[in-house]
């Protein structure tokens, strides 16, 4: 397992596939074991890398993650098999926002594709939070470029940013969730419900 995680580092950084930085799966994971995760939902697998890690954790954490890339979702098949992961891993091949999760619930919830529809993917599944439950986002920084947009050059990038930072500025704005803000890897939060009286290890 540790060869095939080794595997996806090198394979993530020759062809350019944006996994998780190793500081914020540790504090993911570290989340998960003080917290007794044991359901969680990742939108956007990539190759399999933070759905791995997470699983990894303890043997009673199941995932069922999202990859609407059809090159990426056969690598993460591949690759989460390689691990002896297959019973825990459930991979979606499919558009986050068309999946139907009816029933299901989820102490974690992990938003980690398309950057410009992070609102949408927030108000979507915040209805598969279990009591007690977060969902952590990833990329708030991206790349240190959002609060630094005077380095951004293309017009594509700078739409991704504007609308991170809206991203930003709605989860602030929500009274019924509580979020934190975490300055590790490419920026993260951690947002909970406010009503919630379980206490939380987060730092
Ligand atoms: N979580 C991974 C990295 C994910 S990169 C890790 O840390 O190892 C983001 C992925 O989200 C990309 O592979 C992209 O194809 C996928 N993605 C983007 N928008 C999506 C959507 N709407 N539904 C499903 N997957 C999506
Ligand atoms: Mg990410």
């Amino acid at each position: 397992m540790n060869e095939v995680i080794k595997d996806m580092e090198r394979y993530a950084e020759a062809n350019n596939v944006p996994i998780i930085e190793k500081d914020s799966i540790k504090f993911i994971r570290k989340y998960i074991k003080l917290n007794d995760v044991k359901k969680i939902l990742e939108l956007g697998t990539a190759i399999g890398y933070s759905a791995v890690m997470m699983a990894s954790v303890k043997d009673d954490v199941e995932v069922t993650t999202i990859e609407r890339d059809d090159k990426r979702y056969r690598e993460a098949v591949k690759n989460v098999n390689a691990c002896g992961m297959d019973k825990r891993i459930e991979i979606v091949f499919n558009d986050a926002l068309d999946v139907n999760l009816a029933g299901h619930k989820y102490d974690l919830i992990f938003i980690d594709a398309a950057k410009g529809q992070y609102i949408k993917f927030f108000e979507k599944f915040e209805n598969y939070l279990n009591p007690g439950g977060v969902i952590i986002t990833d990329n708030l920084k991206f790349h240190g470029l959002v609060n630094n947009k005077e380095k951004i050059e293309s017009r594509n990038v700078l739409g991704l940013v504007n609308k991170i930072e809206k991203y930003i500025e709605y989860l602030k704005e929500r009274d019924d969730f509580v979020t934190r803000f975490y300055d590790i890897g490419d920026g993260l939060s951690v947002s909970f419900r406010a009503n919630d009286e379980k206490v939380k290890n987060i730092d």
